[in-house]
This record gives C-alpha cells, structure tokens and sequence, in this order.
C-alpha cells in the first residue's frame, strides 16, 4: 500500500529554470496523499474544476519493508500549475495544486537490484505522439542516494511509499481527448488518454 508519495521538486536544473526557480543546494521536498496514486489506469480524469492540468514525468521509487529502494515506475506528478502559482504567490502550500484526486498515475513497476541502474536512463514524455519532455536521469541536481538519505533522515518513510525524482524540462498542459505516453526507456511504458 503506498501511504504516501515524498516529491522532490527541481531536481533538473533546466526545468527549475523554466518555471522561474533557482536552482537548489538542498533537496526539496513536497508530499502527495498516496491515495492520489493510480496504478496502471488506462485513463486520467480531469477534475472538474479544471480545464487543463500540467504533466510532469518522473521516475518514482517505491520503499520495500526495509525502506530500502525494490521497484520503480513512471508516475505523472498532475499539477493545477494556475493554481500552484497562485498558492506560491500567497506564501500558502501546494496540496490543492499537487495533491488533487487522481493527481499521481503510476505506469507497472519493474524491478530494482541495484541503484546504478537508475542513473542513466532516458525519460519522456509525448502527447498525440508528439514529445514534449525528454530527459535522463544522469541530469539530476542531487544524486539518487543523497535523496533517499534525506528522505529517510527527514521523513517517517513507510514500506509501499514512493519517491518522485522530479522532472525535466518541457512541463506543459495537456486536456480532455489528449493521449500521453511515458517512457523510461528499456524499462517502462505506459499510455493514458484524458477524459
Ligand atoms: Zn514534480
């Protein structure tokens, strides 16, 4: 069961840059609910009190029984990025702009054995077969280690939770009828189409 879902934000330099952010000297946390996660849904529902959402891709790690890193997935970080600058502008936090019903889709998961695996993989993103974000992980901020230690220092990690390692560059909104496609390439796909 996934309890919850530790976000990093800005983790890919290009990507701070892109929203207007500095780029950070120490990892940057925010939660989602991890009753937000679906998993291997073959649809995204747009809330109904939005017209259009923003994707962001990320690889996101889940914690085994000795919060050590097993599996892994794709998982869309959904965000209201209107809203999300709004809060930001009033100082006040981010869980109506992040942490919205259905706001976290999960591709399969495919087995961990070693971290090494995880850092030199390409990651994307296309809408309508068209990309729209492309990255790989060897353009993190902070290595995959330091986040999971500062997680793990900071935060009552329970087996089942999710980390997500931020996104790169290329967020953009996406609406009802679109069809997104992620991929970590060699590991993972998975296509949803909105509703
Ligand atoms: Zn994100």
């Amino acid at each position: 069961m996934i309890q919850n879902i530790w976000c990093v934000g800005r983790n890919y330099a290009e990507h701070a840059k892109e929203l207007g952010n500095e780029v950070p000297t120490e990892p940057f946390f925010f939660l989602k609910a991890g009753s937000t996660a679906t998993l291997s849904a073959k649809e995204i529902q747009l809330p109904y009190w939005v017209e259009e959402l923003h994707h962001e891709v990320e690889l996101a790690l889940q914690f085994d029984e000795n919060l050590q890193i097993d599996e892994a997935c794709i998982a869309l970080d959904l965000t209201d990025r209107e809203k999300q600058n709004q809060l930001k502008a009033k100082g006040h936090p981010w869980t109506l702009a992040k942490s919205f019903k259905g706001s976290c889709p999960l591709s399969g998961f495919f087995p961990v054995n070693d971290l090494e695996e995880l850092k030199n993989l390409e990651i994307s993103l296309k809408i309508n077969g068209e990309y729209r974000q492309q990255g790989n992980t060897n353009q993190f901020v902070f290595p995959l280690e330091k986040l999971i230690d500062f997680a793990r220092q900071h935060f009552p990690i329970m087996p089942g939770d999710l980390l997500l390692t931020g996104t790169p560059a290329g967020v953009g909104p996406f609406k009802k009828g679109d069809v997104l496609e992620a991929e970590i390439k060699g590991k993972m796909r998975h296509s949803w189409t909105v509703k």
